[in-house]
């Protein structure tokens, strides 16, 4: 039985893309890929160096050469690998609000996203990964054996948002991330390249009416196949 190489998954923030991604690396004994953490990252290093975010080609600057290292878990605190640039540890730092609120803008710069794409596509077309994005089907890896499209509505990934923050003790309000879901969305879904879609021969899954565990179900039973 050969197993897909190069598993896509794709979708909108909060969808679950995560969580089956992990899932699926795990049991496949693949490397699994987040790309957002890229964006991610060059987004909190725009912010620590106070470089102007409005400036595009600075941005695109950091972006070329922006030394992000992702390496496995040092810590057993809900981490899925340790982000480390310039020798600071910024796994939970790049999911701060203020990333939260700037990344959508930087990774609308084509320039950010050439630099960016071309390093994922480079591990990706080693296969034996799960990558995860906004754009991978349709820009990284067109040629990914398998592409998911996990999509949620708006209300759902808020209150899961919402709900996680809770579970951490912090401080959080539905609406406020609501709207936020809703700004991201739409900067994803609008912007001039890659912006975030299905790809046309993606599995189209909607995790509204599904639990984690039965998305995972349908799409491993798919690996399987
Ligand atoms: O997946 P996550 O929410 O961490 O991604 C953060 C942001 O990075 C997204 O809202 C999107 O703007 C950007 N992104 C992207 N392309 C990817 C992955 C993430 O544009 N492949």
């Amino acid at each position: 039985m050969t197993h897909p190489s190069i598993i896509a998954i794709d979708g909108p923030a909060a969808s679950g893309k995560s969580t089956l991604g992990f899932k699926l690396a795990e049991t496949l004994g693949y490397l699994f890929f987040d790309t957002g953490l890229m964006y991610r990252a060059v987004t909190w290093l725009a912010l620590q160096r106070n470089v102007n975010l409005k400036d595009e080609a600075a941005v695109t600057d950091l972006a070329h050469g922006v030394p992000i290292e992702v390496t496995p878990p040092s810590l057993e605190d809900g981490r899925a690998c340790d982000v480390v640039v310039d020798g600071h540890d910024i796994t939970w730092e790049i999911r701060r609000p203020e990333v939260d609120a700037n990344v959508s803008a930087v990774s609308a710069y084509p320039g950010v996203r050439q630099a960016l794409s071309e390093q994922q596509r480079r591990i990706g077309m080693r296969g034996r990964v799960v990558m995860v994005g906004r754009d991978i089907g349709t820009v990284v890896l067109p040629e990914a054996d398998l592409k998911v499209y996990l999509d949620a509505s708006s209300d759902e990934r808020a209150r899961r948002r919402h709900e996680e923050n809770l579970s951490r003790g912090q401080q959080s309000d539905f609406d406020e991330i609501l709207a936020k879901v809703i700004e991201r969305d739409r900067i994803d879904t609008t912007r001039a390249v890659a912006p975030l879609k299905p790809a046309p021969d993606a599995l189209i899954l909607d995790s509204d009416k599904l639990s984690a565990e039965q998305v995972y179900q349908q799409v491993i039973a798919l690996c399987r196949k």
